[in-house]
């Protein structure tokens, strides 16, 4: 026999509340075992991605070998070649190898502008100084100067990996890649034993360790000569000029950053999240880079209607300068160059030239996400986040109409027509979204890459995926907001 259930009639008010109010649920409870599957795969697929390129070179490497694959051809290449770029052509640009962007060309002419989605793939971290290597004490160290707004206390007993690159004697320039294989050595930044802690654990926590004490463990072995001077340092360099070919003065032209060594990995006994270093602003980049790719995969059968761009840049973290960041032109010549190779303009493209008001009427008309990571509430520092209005974990893609902070300050605000918009598409797709504003009035605050967008006239919003512990050496997001980004990007592309 049948259980007998009753189902309780709903009252006016409950009903009335469901219609008029609002409520963001956990994308978690609604997800099916298909769902999940598809989610873990994603998850699986980015954790690689995050182990295998920690930094902005490697990030711009691993993506063009990807891009080649799947049949994109660099700007450069294009400019030099007699062909015109058809609706479906997949273009890249290189720029410095640190930064990159992609199209798939679309049916419509470029003039009626592009959909873009925009990430970037620098994270905070700790460079080597131009001249770095010294001896104290009898170690020998690196000294260093921090990349982007990190908590300084939180670096010293990290394990941490060397990458980058240096120019030996001959020329050549070298890889580093130090500290990520099992057998690898690896690095640290030393802390003081609590028994002896007394005088520093009274400072403030910014003065706990300050930017000149984060220096890198590198050695400790003398080299053996009875009459040579500081001869660890004399050892590293030595050992440094057989493996590389290098001697001290070739640091003042290497960049090498020392990151954390540890891989990416599930975190909890559900494994719905990913602790790692570096998820500002890789997973959004991640997501950003699929969801084109997506549509890369079957242009060749459906040529998405407008051209779609993905932008990954560097230098976010230090204020998008410099000719790698979001304020440098590379966006603008990339679309200049699409032009100046396209066969729908009005002026044809013959290779050469680039159509001033095609340039400006692409650009004004382009709309585009600006991906980057909010910051998660986190029910140890409530007091900082508005509940109502910040992101959560699990709840889907964050939305923030404005950054910026005390007051929107530098920030970027998102009109309301299209702001409107860009929810009524993520809507349709069913796309999970929450808000995602950066904590409390006046409690901080945050900047994106998306002003440097909205100068060049494009309609630009904020938003991407919740993290937990943001610019620490391990920052956590959920896989399924990682999963909803990718279909929000998707979804936005498609339909802008
Ligand atoms: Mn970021
Ligand atoms: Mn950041």
């Amino acid at each position: 026999m049948p259980a007998t259930t009753t189902i309780e009639e709903k009252t006016e008010g409950q009903k009335l509340g469901e219609r008029l109010g609002f409520k963001i649920k956990n994308t978690w409870e609604t997800a099916t075992e298909a769902d999940m599957a598809v989610v873990e795969a994603f998850a699986g697929r980015y954790k690689a991605f995050l182990n295998a390129g920690k930094t902005e070179r490697e990030l711009t490497a691993q993506t063009i070998e990807r891009l080649r694959e799947a049949g994109f051809v660099d700007i450069e290449d294009a400019l030099r070649s007699k062909d015109v770029l058809g609706p479906g052509a997949k273009v890249y640009q290189n720029i410095h190898g640190k930064a990159l962007n992609f199209a798939v060309l679309g049916k419509r002419p470029l003039a009626e502008g592009t959909a873009i989605v925009g990430a970037h793939l620098d994270s905070p971290r700790i460079d080597l100084k131009t001249n770095p290597v010294y001896e104290d004490a009898e170690f020998a160290l690196f000294d260093t100067h921090y990349y982007g707004g990190i908590k300084k206390w939180q670096w010293p007993t990290v394990p941490l990996a060397l990458h980058g690159v240096i120019f030996g004697k001959d020329g050549v320039k070298k890889t580093i890649r130090v500290g990520e294989d099992e057998d690898d050595p690896v690095f640290v930044i030393t802390d003081l034993l609590p028994h002896l802690s007394h005088d520093y654990d009274d400072k403030k926590m910014t003065e706990y360790i300050t930017g000149e004490e984060l220096d890198i463990l590198a050695g400790s072995r003398p080299f053996k000569d009875e009459k040579a001077e500081n001869k660890v340092k004399l050892n590293l360099l030595n050992i440094l000029n057989e493996q590389y070919g290098v001697t001290e003065a070739d640091f003042a032209s290497a960049e090498i950053e020392a990151v954390p060594a540890q891989k990416a990995r599930d975190v909890g006994f559900d494994r719905s999240m990913i602790g790692a270093y570096g998820h500002d602003d890789k997973c959004c980049a991640f997501a950003s880079i699929e969801a084109v790719l997506a549509i890369a995969e079957r242009a060749e059968s459906n040529v998405p209607d407008k051209t779609v761009v993905c932008v990954l840049t560097d230098k976010e973290e230090i204020g998008s300068m410099g000719n790698t960041g979001a304020e440098a032109r590379n966006f603008e010549d990339f679309i200049a160059f699409l032009l100046a190779k396209s066969a729908n303009t009005s002026v044809g493209g013959n290779g050469s030239y680039c159509g001033d008001i095609d340039l400006r009427r692409a650009l004004t008309h382009s709309a585009m996400l600006s991906s980057d990571v909010n910051a998660a509430f986190d029910p140890n520092f409530a007091s900082v986040f508005d509940k109502k209005t910040c992101s959560y974990l699990g709840k889907g893609l964050a939305i923030s109409k404005y950054t910026g902070s005390r007051g929107k300050y530098g920030g970027s605000d998102a009109n309301a027509e299209f702001l409107h918009r860009v929810l009524g598409i993520l809507d349709k797709n069913g796309v999970r979204w929450q808000f995602g504003n950066l904590g409390k009035v006046d409690k901080g605050g945050g900047g994106t890459i998306a002003l440097h967008f909205a100068r060049l006239g494009v309609e630009v919003l904020d938003c991407g995926i919740p993290v937990l512990s943001m610019h620490s050496p391990f920052e956590v997001i959920s896989k399924i907001d990682l999963w909803t980004a990718y279909q929000g990007y998707l979804a936005f592309l498609q339909d802008v």
